[in-house]
């Protein structure tokens, strides 16, 4: 953005939400997804960083390890269970880093992949109840966590489907404890701890759909207070910065310029015989060649350049950081632009505009600042129109421009 400080009229973090919620599945509104997809392209975005994802993640598994480990210690785990899980996470780690890494994921429909991560951690756990049947005391608290790690991403009927099946795989893997041990008191043991996982899982699921509803209306609701303040900050009629937020804009480059010392340009534009414009084509008509010329003077400007609507068909062009002459140069190519535009019909060859353009001298108040400008372009007007004009900001006592440069510039 062009402001180096605090911006009064910054976008809201507002409900810091989560990308995660953002990227939310289940959500039925159509309209929120184009909103979206503009956010995803801009700007920055809310939420954890990738890193901060991956620490996250690698946590949860650290903490089951954590677990096996002290299993390992009081010997009632294997310490090659204990190597498995470690060869699992490296394998699941590598194989989630390739996908991210190689760009795989932007071509998976729901690109977080929570839903992969989270069946994953759970076949992982059963492929370790397998191998060691009392790593089951983990399984159930650890779904739990799995569940609730992609509970605001994953569609809740999908955690559904998935624990079905991860009790179904569980089951299976009972089932298989009783062929190779034939140990009864193990499959009642295992079938109990089933049963309480079979029961309470569902009911978290559907409390956890709660929360999930809970952070989609705090998402729509973020939306809005984002789109309200994006509007407050433009001009309804020609779409760009408004008068009150291009003043504040001004106010706050004047006290970086002042802070720093950074050279700051301001120009006025004015549109030209434009009353003659409206009387010919009817207001509508004039509304059409704000919109066109303020699409022209935005298109010729810098990134960092402040461009709003000032009041009628008065512009202002805030340069930060840009001394006069590239200023200077900036406005005669808009100038240039506009009178040179395709303008249909009665408008051909009539549309130009009169710039007055000057450099801020530190200390001086908005005001000074401004009047120097309009002052210039009081003076494009007077001086024929259809030019751009520079008011050297006398008080250096000394020119900003090559002893070449003319005043006006044409
Ligand atoms: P000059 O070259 O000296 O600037 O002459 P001008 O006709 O451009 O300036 P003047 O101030 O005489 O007229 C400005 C006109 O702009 C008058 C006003 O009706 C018109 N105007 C102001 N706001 C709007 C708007 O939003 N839409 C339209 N269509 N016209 C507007
Ligand atoms: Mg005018
Ligand atoms: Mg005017």
């Amino acid at each position: 953005m062009f402001f180096g400080r605090k911006n009064p009229f910054s976008t809201t973090d507002a409900f810091p939400l989560s990308d995660a919620v953002m990227e939310f599945d289940d959500s039925s509104s159509a309209s929120v997804r184009p909103a979206r997809r503009a956010l995803d392209g801009v700007g920055p975005r809310n939420g954890r960083s990738a890193g901060e994802k991956w620490l996250m993640a690698l946590g949860l598994m650290g903490l089951y390890g954590l677990a096996v480990a002290a299993f390992c210690t009081l010997g009632v785990v294997d310490l090659l269970v204990l190597a498995v899980f470690g060869v699992l996470v490296a394998v699941v780690c590598t194989a989630f880093w390739g996908i991210f890494r190689s760009g795989l994921y932007q071509k998976i429909r729901h690109r977080h992949l929570k839903l992969a991560m989270v069946a994953t951690a759970l076949m992982c756990m059963l492929g370790l109840f397998y191998l060691a049947p009392v790593t089951q005391i983990l399984l159930a608290p650890f779904t739990f966590v799995a569940v609730a790690y992609g509970i605001f991403t994953v569609p809740r009927s999908t955690l559904l489907a998935l624990s079905a099946c991860m009790l179904c795989l569980y089951a299976v893997v009972m089932g298989l404890h009783y062929l190779e041990q034939q140990n009864e008191a193990l499959l009642r043991l295992e079938a109990l701890h089933w049963l309480a996982l079979a029961v309470s899982l569902p009911a978290f699921i559907a409390l956890m759909g709660r929360v999930q509803r809970l952070y989609r209306s705090l998402y729509h609701a973020s939306r809005k207070i984002k789109n309200i303040q994006e509007d407050a900050q433009r001009d309804p009629l020609v779409g760009c910065f408004n008068r009150r937020y291009v003043l504040a804009a001004l106010e706050e480059q004047k006290q970086l310029a002042d802070e720093s010392g950074i050279p700051l340009c301001l120009a006025v534009l004015d549109i030209d015989h434009f009353k003659r414009i409206n009387d010919e084509l009817g207001h509508l008509g004039g509304d059409e060649v704000l919109r066109t010329f303020a699409r022209i003077a935005q298109q010729g400007v810098r990134g960092g350049d402040v461009f709003g609507r000032y009041g009628g068909e008065e512009f202002l062009l805030i340069f930060p950081g840009t001394s006069l002459l590239p200023a200077l140069n900036t406005c005669e190519r808009i100038r240039a632009q506009v009178e040179t535009h395709a303008w249909s019909g009665l408008l051909k060859g009539r549309v130009t505009v009169s710039i007055g353009v000057t450099q801020y001298i530190l200390g001086e108040s908005v005001l000074e600042f401004f009047s120097r400008a309009d002052t210039a372009m009081y003076m494009a007007k007077e001086g024929g129109r259809n030019q751009v004009v520079v008011e050297e900001p006398v008080a250096r006592g000394h020119s900003l421009l090559p002893a070449s440069s003319a005043h006006s510039f044409l």
